[in-house]
C-alpha cells in the first residue's frame, strides 16, 4: 500500500462520465459541433475551458472568453439535469480500505464551486477540503503534470509513496509526467489499451479488482 492517493473524480469516485459526455454532446450541438462520446472521454481529464477551446481549434471556431463560459456553465446545468454522478461500484469499498491507513486525495479537472459538499454526500467523512486540488489550484489542466505535482507538493509525501488513480488517457498521461505511480482503472468504453498506452503502471477492470490489490 501506498502512503497517499490521488484520486480523480470522474469515472473514478463517480459513475459520471455517461452525463457528462451527453451534456457535452446536447450542448455543442447548440453550436453545430459535433462531439462523439469516444472523443469526450479520450479528452476526458482536461479542464471545461481546456476542452472548449480544443472544440473551437478542431472545429475552426474561436470562441469568446463570454461565450467559452456561457457553454461552461450550460454544459454543467445540463449535467446536473441529466442526473449527475453517483459513486462507481466498490468506489466506497475501496476508501474505506484506505481510510486510517493513508491519505486520501482528490484532483480533478472539475471546477464546481460545490465539489467538497458533492463528496461529502456520496462519501461522508472520507474527504477534507484542504486535500483536494481542482481547476482552481492550477494553471495547466491534465493531461499536464502541474495537477498531480500540486498535489504532491501539498501532501508532503515522497513521490515514490504516492499513488494516482484514474481512469482516463489524459489523466494517466499526467500522472506519469509528475513521475508517480500510477494506476488506471477501466471504468468507461475505452479499452485496455487506450490505458495502458498512455503510460498506466498497473491496469485494472473495476473497482473490485483495485480492492483486491490494495489488500494484498
Ligand atoms: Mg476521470
Amino acid at each position: 500500500m501506498h502512503q497517499a492517493y490521488f484520486f480523480d473524480m470522474d469515472g473514478v469516485l463517480l459513475d459520471s462520465m455517461p452525463n457528462h459526455a451527453e451534456a457535452w454532446r446536447i450542448v455543442m450541438q447548440e453550436y453545430g459541433i459535433d462531439f462523439p462520446p469516444r472523443v469526450c472521454y479520450i479528452n476526458e481529464g482536461r479542464t471545461g475551458m481546456d476542452i472548449i477551446r480544443w472544440l473551437g481549434d478542431h472545429n475552426n471556431r474561436s470562441f469568446t472568453p463570454d461565450e467559452v463560459q456561457h457553454i461552461y456553465d450550460e454544459k454543467t446545468r445540463v449535467y446536473h439535469e441529466l442526473g449527475g454522478g453517483k459513486p462507481l461500484p466498490c468506489i466506497r469499498e475501496v476508501l474505506e480500505t484506505l481510510q486510517g491507513k493513508a491519505a486520501i486525495w482528490v484532483v480533478t479537472g472539475g471546477g464546481q464551486y460545490d465539489l467538497y459538499e458533492q463528496l461529502e454526500h456520496w462519501f461522508p467523512g472520507i474527504f477534507v477540503r484542504e486535500q483536494m486540488v481542482t481547476a482552481h489550484d492550477v494553471t495547466h489542466g491534465k493531461p499536464h503534470p502541474e495537477p498531480y505535482l500540486t498535489a504532491w507538493q501539498r501532501s508532503g509525501f515522497r513521490k515514490e509513496d504516492c499513488c494516482v488513480v484514474e481512469n482516463a488517457p489524459l489523466g494517466i498521461k499526467a500522472g506519469k509526467a509528475a513521475g508517480l505511480f500510477t494506476i488506471g482503472v477501466n471504468t468507461g468504453i475505452l479499452s485496455r489499451s487506450d490505458l495502458s498506452m498512455a503510460g498506466a503502471d498497473r491496469v485494472f477492470n473495476d473497482m473490485r479488482e483495485v480492492k483486491k490489490w490494495l489488500a494484498v
